[in-house]
């Protein structure tokens, strides 16, 4: 096991990559400097269009499965780290009846001390006629939850789960945004298969690396390793074959994978191009070297037909 503090730190580096795009203009997110600090390193065009990408089409999934359920739905966000979704999906009128987040507990134990101590992510999960029940790690409000859980002791999960009061019957979508690569192979098939196991009408949207077996990829595996850090999922899910592959051989009906170049090129274009205009790019391959190394993956099942293969970029 990479050692749990290694791969917590992989949740700061994605904050303070996605604080410096959002102060370059790349998206809008007024809470993501609520969580992390302005870090000191300069970030490469590159990254901030892959983090862009990265952040757009989850999102873009997202809003789709939310909009189809009419906002009948629950949200649970695996390894969240400090995602800001739930606020921007509120500011939005998007909220779903449920929001869960889930990262080890002292992941959400700090994050938890931000939304205390910070009114604009206060503000945002109070409610007038209902408490707030907070812990040292966890806290719940009336639609918003966050808990601290390993994804791999399933039964801590569904603890944590049915104290957030999850319906296993109402259609929810699972988020894994460079998360499951941090777990072993097996381990992750059978957190995909325990889900399909107990949610008949679920989404899974998952983003992390593949692609890894050339020397680029390779240059990436060692940098993290150097810190420690091991993406042990990355031997077994190294294909977008076998990306889909774990959904489908876990009980899910079907699954669509793409590398990120393919997804850029299906995002909204008005947006690329004002996008592409923030920062000058000297060579576009290194872009296209970096994005062919993730990939977005979704999965569906539906015993009740409800449209989720309609679902897609
Ligand atoms: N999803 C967030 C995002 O994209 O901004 C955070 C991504 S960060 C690269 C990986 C996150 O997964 C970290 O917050 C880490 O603590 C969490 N994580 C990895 N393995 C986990 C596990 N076994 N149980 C709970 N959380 C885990």
């Amino acid at each position: 096991m990479a050692s749990e503090e290694a791969v917590i730190a992989t949740n700061d580096d994605a904050a303070q990559c996605k604080r410096y795009a959002v102060e370059k203009g790349y998206w809008v997110d007024p809470y993501i400097s609520l969580m992390i600090s302005k870090g000191t390193a300069h970030h490469a065009p590159e990254i901030n269009r892959g983090y862009y990408a990265r952040i757009t089409s989850i999102r873009i999934l997202l809003e789709k499965f939310i909009r189809l359920t009419n906002r009948k739905c629950q949200v649970v966000n695996l390894g969240a780290g400090y995602d800001t979704t739930f606020w921007k999906l509120k500011d939005a009128h998007l909220t779903p009846e449920k929001f869960v987040e889930i990262d080890f507990a002292p992941v959400t134990s700090r994050k938890c001390h931000h939304i205390k101590s910070k009114r604009p992510l206060l503000d945002k999960i109070t409610n007038e006629d209902e408490d707030i029940m907070l812990s040292q790690s966890d806290l719940h409000s009336a639609n918003y939850h966050i808990v601290g859980a390993n994804l791999v002791d399933l039964a801590e999960l569904d603890k944590k789960l049915q104290q957030s009061g999850i319906d296993r019957s109402i259609p929810t979508v699972f988020i894994s945004e460079c998360v499951l690569v941090y777990i072993e192979a097996n381990k992750s098939a059978k957190l995909i298969k325990w889900i399909s196991d107990n949610f008949p009408t679920a989404f899974f949207i998952n983003y992390e690396q593949v692609n890894m077996g050339d020397r680029f990829g390779q240059v990436m595996i060692d940098n993290l390793k150097t810190r420690d850090c091991y993406l042990y999922g990355v031997s077994a899910c190294d294909s977008l074959q076998s990306q889909m592959q774990r959904f489908t051989s876990n009980g899910w009906r079907d699954a669509d994978a793409l590398e990120m170049n393919k997804v850029y090129n299906c995002l909204p274009q008005s947006e690329i191009k004002r996008i592409e205009k923030l920062e000058l790019m000297d060579e576009r391959e290194l872009m296209e070297q970096l994005f062919s190394h993730y990939c977005l993956v979704w999965a569906y099942k539906d015993v009740n037909n409800i449209g989720l293969e309609e679902i897609d970029l």
